[in-house]
């Protein structure tokens, strides 16, 4: 006679409040798992039971298993933890921190409408306000992202629809006042954005500030190993709902794969950033009093000149410092291709410490004079620490720089 089975594992996810055991378990096991490593549904689309049941998966908005660029198991898993985590009621993953950012751009703007943004943003966000948006008849107003009172007048002056904030922002880490800015944008009826890619939940809820929704390139820190590309939108669920519909049009849909890949390094992400902010501010402090450094923009450093509104608005500093090298854009390429631990290549966020020379990039096609009026110095670099021993990044550093 065989036993009545029973079910050994948890249908519900656990519901952890502190992000540690959160990321650990708070994604959920079906019923019928008893593997600890979540499935990867690479199924593209799902057998209904019966006619009742096609017709509740065709009409219901963001059915996990009807298609998946409507919906998949393995995002659903991954988006409940991203969602908790920023404290939103949901998250709908996209195939890029660019698909988030560009749906959510697209779906919440319409021709004739206003959008506020700022002058420096991740430069794929500046080019969708400069150009993509303008093309379909979007107005749209940029401000220095550190003025908040310009911020706020940007807001008042005339019929606003969306503002977009990105705070620490790259690559100069200026901050934005969350709170101010939501509230400004809540009077005048416009939707918030935020893209929180360099902080993490983990260091900023922007929601908790007021903000409506927020962004993400899940390929930095969330994923956190430079293995995979992946975005997310966190809010409530009527507002996701409306970018997820946007988002079946424009089809940014992320792999299962990269779904996958990216919990599994969520799991790790409460040590990862931990580790990332300690070594930002160790290496901070000491090019802080390095002679052959000029600035370091972090806005950890108590010298940083939005220090407050960084203890207000951030429970850490995060990973990615700028600094300025004596000597001007040649003794600055120089420092940075002598650096061995600190890789020369662009993003941040995984386990390894990156550097990149910003007017390097500019460098082919850009004069010193346009370069500043882009906000890029010559001399700049922007260092995205990873978990690696801060000692040994710092001696990488000590020697680059000579
Ligand atoms: N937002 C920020 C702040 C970024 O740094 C980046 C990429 O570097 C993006 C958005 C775009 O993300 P993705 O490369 O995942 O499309």
């Amino acid at each position: 006679m065989s036993k009545p089975s029973s079910s050994p594992t948890a249908s519900t996810p656990i519901d952890a409040e502190r992000p540690d055991t959160l990321l650990v378990h708070g994604d959920g096991r079906g019923d019928d798992e008893t593997a600890l490593a979540p499935p990867i549904h690479m199924s593209v689309t799902y057998a209904a039971r019966d006619p009742a049941d096609f017709a509740d998966m065709s009409s219901r908005a963001r059915h996990p298993r009807f298609y998946t660029r409507y919906g998949n198991p393995t995002h659903e898993r991954v988006a409940r933890l991203i969602a908790r985590l920023e404290g939103g009621e949901t998250a709908l993953m996209t195939a890029s921190g660019m698909g988030a950012i560009s749906t959510v751009l697209i779906g919440l703007l319409r021709n004739g409408g206003r959008a506020v943004a700022q002058t420096s943003h991740y430069m794929g966000t500046s080019k969708m306000f400069s150009d993509l948006l303008p093309r379909f008849g979007v107005r749209v107003q940029l401000v220095e992202q550190a003025d908040t009172a310009a911020m706020i007048r940007a807001i008042e002056a005339d019929a606003t629809a969306l503002v977009m904030v990105e705070t620490p922002s790259n690559p100069t880490m200026a901050l934005t006042d969350l709170r101010a800015v939501a509230e400004a944008a809540r009077r005048a009826g416009a939707i918030s954005v935020a893209d929180n890619t360099f902080a993490t939940p983990l260091n900023q809820q922007p929601l908790a500030h007021g903000i409506d929704l927020v962004v993400h390139s899940a390929t930095k820190y969330l994923g956190g190993h430079h293995d995979l590309i992946a975005g997310a939108v966190v809010g409530s669920e009527a507002l996701v709902e409306r970018v997820w519909e946007t988002s079946i049009a424009l089809g940014s849909t992320l792999g299962a794969f990269d779904a996958w890949l990216l919990l599994r390094g969520m799991r790790t992400l409460p040590l990862r950033v931990a580790r990332a902010n300690a070594n930002a501010l160790a290496v901070a402090r000491f090019l802080e009093q390095h002679p052959a450094v000029t600035a370091v923009h972090y806005p950890g450093l108590p010298g940083h000149p939005q220090h407050a509104l960084a203890r207000a608005q951030m429970s850490g500093f995060g990973g990615v410092l700028s600094i300025q090298v004596r000597g001007g854009y040649a003794a600055t390429a120089e420092f940075v291709s002598r650096l061995r631990l600190f890789t020369h290549a662009v993003s941040l966020g995984g386990v390894e410490s990156l550097a990149v020379h910003a007017a390097a990039m500019w460098a082919g096609t850009l004069d010193e004079a346009q370069m500043r009026a882009a906000g890029v110095e010559p001399d700049l670099v922007r260092l995205a620490c990873g978990i690696e021993a801060s000692e040994d990044l710092i001696a990488d550093l000590s020697q680059a720089l000579g």
